[in-house]
């Protein structure tokens, strides 16, 4: 089931997400509407905060669905490492129409578990590092805006002012 996903001004947003202690049916419920809501936009990741529940569970497909093997299903995920930089544009299933420049790191080691409950560990890097680290970022409220200069930020946020004004939001 496809789900709504939530713009930027939508409080769900900006909050942490709290760790999932039951790994049910109904999670994986979750995570299949998810893998579905993502594919459907087309983005190459989310959130569950994006579509309005407050747990730490997220998905991600750099291919967005074009070759199989991609996807990843990570709950509870937590970055062990980091290293080197990356520069690049990003965007944002809840801030659609705007992409901005933001440093992420090369590579990174991530740990978390999937919907059964088993323990998954991967590294990753370049496109897939920034992506997870996208992703684990909305786990704790925090957004590519947040991540930007104050100058690009008000930008794009004064844009959307005005596209909530219009009801173009
Ligand atoms: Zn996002």
């Amino acid at each position: 089931m496809i789900r709504p996903i939530l713009k930027f001004g939508a409080a769900e947003l900006q909050r942490e997400s709290e760790p999932v202690e039951t790994f049910d049916g109904k999670l994986r419920d979750l995570a299949r509407d998810m893998l579905e809501t993502m594919y459907a936009a087309p983005g190459i990741g989310l959130a569950a905060p994006q579509v309005g529940v407050n747990l730490r569970l997220l998905v991600v497909d750099i291919s967005a669905g074009e070759e199989k093997g991609n996807q990843i299903i990570l709950v509870n995920p937590e970055i062990l490492e980091a290293e080197g930089e990356q520069k690049g544009e990003e965007g944002c299933l809840s801030i659609p129409g705007f992409t901005a420049m933001v440093d992420r790191p090369k590579r990174i080691r991530i740990a978390g578990r999937d919907t059964r409950g088993n323990r998954i560990e991967l590294e990753a890097e370049d496109l897939l590092a920034r992506a997870l680290c996208h992703e684990v970022d909305h786990l704790d409220g925090i957004l590519y805006l947040d991540r930007i200069s104050f100058f690009k930020r008000d930008l794009i946020k004064r844009k959307i002012r005005k596209l909530i004004r219009s009801g173009d939001w």
